[in-house]
């Protein structure tokens, strides 16, 4: 992975994100882990929030628990824990992301995470991918966001080296198109519509606005252009955060 660490470099070097000084601070540090000290700042209860949805083998429950404030709420809004794998693994992806502002989209130039778990006048959904499948995707219709924990990314990127993103980067990008659909609109495309140009047109928009941005400041595989060519697009990661592949 050194030789992707070092092209890094030359990539962020002309860009606009290396204007942030706070970019490369606290390299190792997850800031995201950290508690927040102010936890009777309860969520507005007329917004309807970021929640994950799972289902709990022991009562054999579909659960749902807020997201708020890098920690986890009951429907009472009261700061909470679980066992749940998937549960944990998406607030650990969901605080990741926003280390050292990574979730600052360049759109708004506001934080998505927050923005979302903050703004949404509908419930948001993140729940996860079914046995079968890989990869995660949001679903307009549903307002739902289909998140793999388990596999990242191994693609080429625009200089054609292979780069590796983390389940969570991936969240990430999933959580611009969240953005796309709450905050400006941007209408779901059906099957009967469907408009490839159009397609790619939003899925460049996500990658330069949300996931680019997001992929410097954690110092993952970084790609310019959506367009890349997948050589085993989905690869069990060593964590939910990590971008280095357990396997090749
Ligand atoms: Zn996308």
């Amino acid at each position: 992975m050194a030789t992707i660490k070092e092209n890094y470099t030359n990539i962020i070097t002309d860009s606009e994100v290396t204007q942030n000084s706070s970019l490369f601070e606290n390299d190792k540090e997850i800031l995201g882990f950290e508690k927040e000290t102010t936890n009777n700042n309860k969520p507005d209860r007329k917004v309807k929030g970021l929640w994950v949805k799972f289902l709990d083998n022991s009562i054999r429950k579909n659960i749902e628990l807020q997201y708020y404030n890098k920690q986890l709420l009951n429907k009472k809004g009261e700061v909470t824990s679980t066992e749940n794998k998937f549960a944990n693994d998406t607030l650990t992806a969901l605080n990741y992301i926003q280390t050292n502002d990574a979730d600052k989209n360049l759109l708004s130039g506001t934080n998505t995470v927050k923005d979302i778990y903050t703004n949404t006048k509908s419930k948001i959904f993140i729940i996860n991918v079914s046995e079968n499948e890989k990869g995660s995707s949001y679903q307009n219709k549903n307002k739902t966001l289909i998140f793999d924990s388990i596999n990242g990314k191994r693609m080429t990127n625009e200089r054609n080296e292979i780069i590796y993103q983390s389940p969570a980067l991936e969240l990430g990008h999933e959580l611009g198109h969240t953005f796309r659909d709450i905050f400006n609109n941007v209408k779901p495309m059906t099957e009967a519509n469907f408009n490839l140009a159009k397609f790619i047109e939003e899925e460049q928009l996500v990658v330069e606005k949300f996931e680019w941005p997001m992929a410097v400041k954690l110092k993952e595989g970084v790609r310019k252009n959506y367009i890349t060519n997948d050589l085993k697009p989905y690869i069990k990661m060593e964590s939910v955060i990590s971008n280095e592949p357990l396997e090749e």
